[in-house]
Formats: C-alpha cells, sequence, structure tokens
C-alpha cells in the first residue's frame, strides 16, 4: 500500500508478481484468445505500458488446449507477453457461453461452444490449466449465478463456489510445492445480488488466507447501483493487505466509484469491443464515429490523449477507416480506448498519491452527470 484516501475506501499500491510490478488501481485489458484483438505485444507493453493483462482459461483450455500451450513454454512465451497475466477460471464463460452444462457438487460438465465436445471443470483441473499457462494469478472456480436467481438459488450456488474455493485452494498449495515459481491464487466472491450472501460468502473465503480477493457475479445485467451494493457489502470484510479484483468492470465514468469503494483491480472488454463497434471514449465523452458530422472533421479524436491514434490521425480518417470496414480502423480505435482507459487509472492513482482523491470523484461526477 502506498496512500489511503482519508475520505473514501479508495487506496493506491503495488501488486508484485514473478513479470513486474504493477501500479494499482490497475486496469487489466482483456486478451481472451491470448491477444488483445488488433494489438501487439509491443504496442501493448511498450507504446502503451500495460503491466497486467487478462487471458481467458475457458477459451485457451479449448483452443489451443493447456497442454501445447505448456509445450511452447507457457502463454508468457507464446504470446510474447513479457509482463504479467492474470487468467480467469473459466467459470464465468461456461455460465454465459455453453450451452448444455450440467453443474454438480464436483465441478460442471459442460459442451464447447466450438464443436460441442463435452468437458468437465473441478476446482483443481482449472488449477492445472492455468499452472500449465503458468498465470501469475490464477482465479479459483466459481459458479456465476444469472440474474435475477432466487435468494434460495443463489445462497445455495455461493455456498457451492465456497466450497470449490477451499478445493481449489488446498490443490493449488500442493501444486506450488514442486513449482520454482509463485503463482497467486485468488478466489471470488460470488452471492447474486444479496448483501447477506455476499457478507456470508467474503467472510468465509478470509479462512484461505489467499494472495488477493476477487469479487465476481457483476456486470450480469443488474442496474448499476446494485453491483456497487454489492461491492460495498463484500468490501469492508476483506483483508485492507490484499488486492481486490472487481471482475468485468465497467465503463469509463464507473472505474472511480469502483476505486472509491476499496477496489484495486478491473478488468472489461469494454474498451476492446466498443472500438471495434465504433464507440469511441474520449476526455470529451463518447464518439460515435460513424456519425456524419465526423466526416470532413480534421481534428484528433481527443485533443488530450497521447496515444500514437490521436497523434498521428484526423476523426475524419477513422470514420473512413470504419465506414470501408479497413482492419486498421480495429487497431488504430483500440489503441485509443485502451490509453483512455489507462489514462483515467493514471489520474485516479495520482490524485489518491496526492490527496484530494475526493475532489477528484466530485469533478468525474459532475462531468459523467453533465455527459447523461
Ligand atoms: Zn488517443
Amino acid at each position: 500500500m502506498v496512500a489511503e484516501c482519508r475520505e473514501t475506501r479508495a487506496r493506491a499500491g503495488l501488486l508484485h508478481t514473478p513479470h513486474g510490478t504493477v501500479e494499482t488501481p490497475v486496469f487489466m485489458p482483456v486478451g481472451t484468445q491470448a491477444t488483445v484483438k488488433g494489438l501487439t505485444a509491443r504496442d501493448l507493453a511498450e507504446d502503451l505500458d500495460v503491466r497486467i493483462l487478462l487471458a481467458n482459461t475457458y477459451h485457451l483450455y479449448l483452443r489451443p488446449g493447456p497442454d501445447l500451450i505448456r509445450e511452447m513454454g507457457g502463454l508468457h512465451r507464446f504470446m510474447s507477453w513479457p509482463n504479467a497475466i492474470l487468467t480467469d477460471s473459466g467459470g464465468y464463460q461456461v455460465f454465459s457461453l455453453s450451452g448444455l452444462r450440467k453443474i454438480t457438487d464436483d465441478g460442471v460438465r459442460f459442451q464447447s461452444h466450438l464443436n460441442g465436445d463435452s468437458h468437465t471443470f473441478t476446482p483443481e483441473s482449472t488449477v492445472d490449466a492455468q499452472l500449465a499457462f503458468g498465470s501469475d494469478i490464477l482465479m479459483a472456480l466459481d459458479e456465476c449465478p444469472e440474474y435475477p436467481a432466487s435468494h434460495e438459488y443463489a445462497r445455495e450456488s455461493m455456498r457451492r463456489t465456497l466450497r470449490w474455493a477451499r478445493q481449489a485452494a488446498e490443490h493449488h498449495r500442493r501444486r506450488l510445492q514442486e513449482s520454482p515459481t509463485r503463482h497467486a491464487l485468488f478466489p471470488i466472491v460470488q452471492g447474486s445480488m444479496y448483501r447477506d450472501l455476499r457478507r456470508e460468502c467474503a467472510a468465509a473465503l478470509l479462512d484461505l488466507d489467499a494472495d488477493g480477493y476477487a469479487i465476481g457475479g457483476l456486470s450480469v445485467g443488474e442496474p448499476r447501483p446494485l453491483s456497487m451494493e454489492m461491492v460495498e457489502a463484500s468490501e469492508d470484510i476483506l483483508p485492507r493487505s490484499r488486492p481486490r479484483y472487481a471482475m468485468g468492470v465497467g465503463m469509463p465514468a464507473e472505474l472511480p466509484e469502483y476505486v472509491a469503494r476499496g477496489v484495486d483491480m478491473m478488468d472489461c472488454v469494454l474498451p476492446t469491443r466498443n472500438a471495434r463497434n465504433g464507440c469511441l471514449f474520449t476526455s470529451q465523452g463518447r464518439v460515435v464515429i460513424k456519425h456524419a458530422r465526423y466526416r470532413d472533421d480534421p481534428r484528433p479524436l481527443d485533443e488530450t490523449c497521447q496515444c500514437y491514434t490521436c497523434r498521428k490521425y484526423s476523426r475524419a480518417y477513422l470514420r473512413h477507416l470504419f465506414q470501408a470496414g479497413e482492419i486498421l480502423y480495429a487497431v488504430l480505435a483500440t489503441r485509443h480506448n485502451i490509453q483512455r482507459y489507462l489514462d483515467i487509472m493514471r489520474e485516479i492513482r495520482h490524485a489518491i498519491i496526492s490527496n484530494r482523491y475526493p475532489e477528484y470523484l466530485r469533478t468525474v461526477r459532475l462531468a459523467s452527470s453533465d455527459a447523461a
């Protein structure tokens, strides 16, 4: 921990991993298939200074498979990525992507969305897959219930996630005895949108004395104030000395809100997916690049942005590339949106360290209510 806000729960810290130190609060770009779509490792590591990114266990487990990735020297070497990697447990994708699935107390049996083949994830097998990848931070298998879920189902599901977290932690401890490298394992707080279940889950996970804790099951269709409330319900139970990761969030205006609630790490497909769909985030709000008003606009996308896209290209050119369906559009747009997210995180961290986070938060809240 480097600095703490006196009014809010925000803090700035350093997260040490076998592949370098990460300044927190941090936003992790999503590299679903061992690539952040449209960007090279050089763009990410050298130009954008990304220190940690996320890859998806579900996708990489199905294709190309953990054995192949291990044979190729692990995920870092395979994708030529020098910095830290966090992998999710695959739970979320099993529940959102795969058609047929059957949850038992042992794990979850599912059909691949690629070819219909049947597979099983257990707490142990997902730890093994992530160790084969060589991830710096592994996630324990969890069940991510749909929204809305009944209290009864949410409780049953949360308790299953707890049992799985204990099994994953036990297996991880055993496996790490044979490993020269330290790989962290984060369990996940679940409990759907019920405050009491979130608190029960967070409290029970403390027994694991984990390297960090994740708050999952957010961004599943619930209204935003409810996601914030669920983070608040879990956060004050989790140890202040460990990193907390809010999974799958959020919009640019939400990043400071999560940080104000004690979150250190976030990830989301929004900056990359929206970039490809023509939605660009700027310091002045959202730009929908296909709009006719940008047809002959010579200005950069964001006049205050230092990214390659904003230094070199006009809105008119970006709009042209988008309309023409050119690959370069996705490359330039993604680069800018990632830069925007990283800039927001740098502003946040700087505000916390310079002891003016409450003031910063008021300013961004005002700006986002103006924009809305
Ligand atoms: Zn830019």
